[in-house]
């Protein structure tokens, strides 16, 4: 039985993270990250958008070949499509998550952990000796892990947490199905993201379309199921693009699952921590996850190797990540999600309205807090909106 210190589930962004993490901390603990697929970062179930400030705290983007594009500009379409340019929205990249996550499981391995692919964990109990026996699946084979900490980092259908007995159950209302296609040979602004708010096109969510190089970008929406007429992401999406790109190639496809909760109520039990989107961990306004797995990744990884240097792995001792989860970005969320809360009663009229007075701020002056003041003054109507963000 093979016997490490801290063993962690799922090598997406939080997982490689949080594995290069414990084992910068310290050195001399077996740490193993566990994939279940075949390979590292494949296949991609994301618009792969990050904010340049987050990206660089665990990456430098500048030259590198898991980067698709340098972003520059946002555009918001209102439900008629009536575009506003934001100025001042600060740089952002569109990532190659093929190559990206198999770079931070490079550095993971390259700080010394292991990194199997393949290997799939099928289920763990807790043992008379304080440690975790998870059983994993490595090619055909069933082979039991004994290990002081268990880092769940295995995303959105996360089991980690359940066998650990957290709750990491999703209201229906705040899990967005989400379809997307790599369309290619179409025309938009490659240097910025579009993002189209509108109940008719992708009701309780959003429509986008995040450029991969001059022509050819994600196109993808996500949906709340309860919102809508009975039509899938797909449909939805089939009819965006009919209109928007009617002669667009469809060389990719994916669907996929967002979680636009707020972070669950325990992220942690006796030698156990999740991380990322299975511990629900994404900006619920926006839907990005990457850049916050990787941050609770980092949590997660240090406060483990700390546990163990300190030969304490228990529950107690783990409140710790939580708690620097909740003050980093987690009551943040909690704010963000009363604002999601309070824009799903915002009808496409109004955002048609918005949108064309907001245009008459001057471009250079359109920054989002603008945008924001202008708003309340002129549609009073938006006010209660802005409030719930304060209560
Ligand atoms: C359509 C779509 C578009 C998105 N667009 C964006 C975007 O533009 N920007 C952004 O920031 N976020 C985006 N997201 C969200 C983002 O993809 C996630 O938040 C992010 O990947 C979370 O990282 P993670 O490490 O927590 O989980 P994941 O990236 O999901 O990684 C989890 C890993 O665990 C593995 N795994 C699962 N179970 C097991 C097991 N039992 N044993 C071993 N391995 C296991 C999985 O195979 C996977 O590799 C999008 C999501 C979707 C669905």
């Amino acid at each position: 039985m093979p016997d490490v210190d801290v063993l962690v589930v799922g090598a997406g962004p939080a997982g490689a993270v949080a594995a290069r993490h414990a084992k910068q901390a310290a050195r001399q603990l077996d740490v193993v990250l566990l994939e279940r697929d075949r390979a590292v970062g494949s296949p991609v179930r994301c618009a792969e958008g990050v904010g340049h400030a987050g990206l660089r705290e665990f990456a430098d983007p500048d030259g590198a070949d898991w980067v698709s594009r340098r972003i520059t500009d946002v555009i918001f379409q209102a439900p008629d499509d009536t575009e506003v340019v934001l100025a001042d929205c600060g740089l952002g990249w569109i990532l190659d998550r093929t190559r990206f996550d198999a770079h931070l499981a490079a550095e993971a391995a390259a700080s010394g952990a292991q990194v199997l692919v393949g290997a799939e964990a099928t289920g763990m109990s807790r043992n008379g000796d304080g440690r975790w026996h998870v059983r994993v699946k490595e090619r055909g084979r069933d082979e039991l892990y004994r290990t002081r900490i268990v880092i769940g980092a295995d995303g959105v259908e996360t089991m980690v947490g359940r066998w650990a007995g957290l709750d990491t159950r999703v209201p229906a209302r705040d899990m967005e199905s989400c379809a997307q296609y790599v369309l290619q040979g179409i025309d938009f602004n490659p240097d910025a993201i579009y993002l189209q708010f509108s109940n008719a096109i992708a009701p309780g969510g959003y429509a986008w379309i995040f450029p991969k190089a001059v022509g050819v970008a994600n196109v993808g929406l996500g949906l709340v199921a309860l919102k809508t007429n009975g039509r899938n992401a797909r449909e939805y999406l089939d009819a965006w693009i009919a209109r928007r790109f009617p002669n667009g190639a469809r060389t990719g496809y994916t669907v996929g699952g967002v979680i636009v909760h707020t972070t669950i109520k325990k992220t942690y039990a006796d030698g156990v921590m999740v991380a990322g989107d299975a511990a629900h961990m994404i900006n619920p306004l926006s839907g990005g996850g990457i850049v916050n797995a990787m941050k609770a990744g980092r949590l997660a990884g240090r406060t483990a190797a700390a546990a163990i240097c300190a030969g304490d792995t228990s529950e107690r001792r783990l409140a710790a990540y939580h708690d620097a989860w909740m003050q980093l970005l987690g009551e943040d969320h909690l704010k963000y999600y009363r604002i999601k809360q309070a824009l799903e009663n915002v009808d496409d009229a109004s955002f048609n309205k918005l949108a064309r007075t907001v245009n008459k701020i001057p471009a250079a002056k359109r920054t989002l807090g603008r945008v924001f003041t202008h708003a309340l003054i002129r549609h009073p109507q938006l006010i209660p909106v802005a409030a719930r963000f304060f209560v």
